[in-house]
């Protein structure tokens, strides 16, 4: 695409300054006048054609950002759309030169933009967060653990002296917790920094076999979180064979067509235990069976299952399981893998030779604790919690589904307990939440998460063969342990209003 040439100008009555190096420090942070900058946007992804923007960016005093974007139709001749909710990606061009990618950037604040004059906050505003899928807040139990680790168990687990002791008890303790709670009798846990390490982790080690031994043939699931998707993709870029598998409209793996894409070289299986989005439960134990039979290693993404489902490691034949404690109400920026005995593991860290030799760096001992802890809590309060999120979205769905034109995506039982994927018609999903946020001071996510650079919708609903108005139109609702009856309430309430006020506009 050319490259629009610099141009500064009066756009909407507000005054143009073209950013540079010189001028920078003058305006950026330091202006008591608002701020327009010209950048130049290339792709929709919506209407598969390059498209020529400006984005006007403007600050006020009190530092609150606007924005706006204003597409060229040729260059004198261009047009202020205010708000535009149609370019989910920008690339930003200056000087002929390509600063940046952001993803997401213009359209969340676009919508704001056109939102917030008409906004009202509602005056009896209640806090509730539902989206516990994305993070939970950690627990009291996984908080004491945190700050008792970090104050009595300072130590180097390395050192050879008695803190170095203690702190290594601590992790010696934290894996035969994570291992007893998810039923590994035989093998290894292996601490990381989070799910996306412990994916990663998995798919290099089978992947690392599979080239060794001639084995070059991959089955994974098409729902499975980036974690895993892109890890595949780095790991096996070169002669690999990839089978991705399908699912059904209601978002389930059939573990038939596992067994029908095993080859004789098949690898590796990856298969998630509960899908972040939709939160299917998958047929584990069956594609485990198949796996063992034909001696093919068999990797499952647990992150958003642990501590909220049960999981049963050895009996379901698994090789390789990978958690992440933020999402069990444990610490962020501390996971693990749990890997089968005499399975092979790869080095994706090195340095030295902590956890077994295979991931280099300085424990994290205080998440470890924490984590362990809040795993610990997690399983014993499970059926209790379950029961209680369970009821607590039954009576969400009664109240949502009184909302007209309103579809629940995943209505079987075989869900984890406090995920709900809503469908509301002729309302996009990102206004909802903007306005969720804004106005009603409830966080929800988006089902259609801006993930990849070709598409802004989300790969998970378009596997389920959803069409494109619906997964523009799809929130995710997580509820969690800290969700009462009041909170769904005043969450059905919320949606009423917001689904009513974006629909009048
Ligand atoms: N796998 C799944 C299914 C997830 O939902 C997530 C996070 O959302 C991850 C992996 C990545 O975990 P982390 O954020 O701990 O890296």
């Amino acid at each position: 695409m050319d490259i629009v040439k610099e141009r500064t100008g009066d756009l909407m009555n507000t005054s143009i300054t073209r950013i540079t190096p010189e001028n920078h420090d003058e305006y950026i942070n330091k202006t008591d006048r608002p701020i327009v900058i010209l950048y130049f946007s290339e792709f929709c992804v919506h209407c598969k054609r390059a498209i020529r923007s400006l984005f006007v960016m403007s600050q006020s005093m009190d530092g609150i950002l606007n924005f706006g974007m204003c597409q060229v139709d040729g260059l004198d001749d261009f047009r202020l759309e205010k708000g535009i909710i149609n370019l989910p990606s920008i690339c930003v061009w200056q000087n002929g030169e390509k600063l940046e990618f952001q993803e997401g950037f213009d359209e969340i604040y676009g919508i704001g933009n056109a939102l917030k004059a008409t906004l009202v906050p509602n005056p009896n505003l209640r806090y509730v967060y539902a989206d516990n899928a994305a993070t939970t807040k950690i627990s009291k139990t996984a908080l004491e653990a945190f700050v008792n680790c970090s104050n009595e168990y300072f130590g180097n687990p390395s050192g050879n002296y008695e803190t170095g002791k203690k702190a290594k008890s601590v992790i010696r303790n934290a894996k035969r917790t994570i291992a007893n709670c998810l039923g590994l009798k035989n093998g290894k846990v292996i601490f990381t920094s989070g799910g996306t390490e412990a994916d990663n982790m998995a798919i290099c080690s089978a992947i690392d076999f599979g080239r060794e031994t001639g084995r070059k043939h991959v089955i994974v699931s098409s729902i499975e979180h980036h974690a895993v998707l892109n890890a595949i993709e780095k790991y096996a870029s070169d002669d690999f064979r990839i089978t991705v598998l399908p699912v059904s409209s209601g978002g389930y793996v059939n573990a038939s067509d596992v067994r029908e894409s095993i080859c004789e070289d098949t690898c590796l299986v990856s298969v998630m235990l509960a899908n972040n989005e939709v939160g299917t439960i998958q047929p584990i134990k069956t594609i485990g069976a198949l796996c063992k039979k034909n001696d093919i290693l068999f990797h499952v993404d647990a992150v958003q299952a642990a501590g909220h489902i049960p999981v049963a490691f050895s009996e379901c034949n698994i090789d390789y399981l990978a958690i992440s404690a933020h999402k069990f109400n444990g610490p962020k920026g501390v996971g693990a893998l749990l890997v089968n005995a005499g399975k092979p593991i790869s080095r994706i860290i090195v340095g030295g030779h902590q956890e077994y030799g295979f991931r280099a760096g300085t424990e994290n001992v205080p998440g470890i604790g924490s984590m362990a802890a809040a795993l610990h809590d997690s399983c014993k309060g499970m059926k209790e919690n379950a029961a209680r999120i369970r009821q607590l979205k039954e009576l969400l769905v009664e109240g949502l589904c009184t909302i007209p034109d309103v579809r629940i995506n995943n209505t079987s039982q075989n869900v984890l307990p406090g995920i709900l994927s809503v469908s509301i018609k002729g309302v996009n999903a990102k206004a909802l939440s903007y306005v969720l946020d804004e106005a009603e001071g409830v966080t929800v996510s988006t089902g259609a998460a801006c993930t990849s650079m070709e598409s802004n919708l989300s790969h998970v609903l378009l596997a389920m063969k959803m069409k494109e108005d619906r997964i523009t139109s799809t929130v995710r609702i997580s509820l969690g342990t800290n969700n009462d009856e009041e909170d769904i309430q005043y969450l059905i309430g919320a949606f009423e209003r917001s689904i009513r006020y974006l629909r009048k506009k």
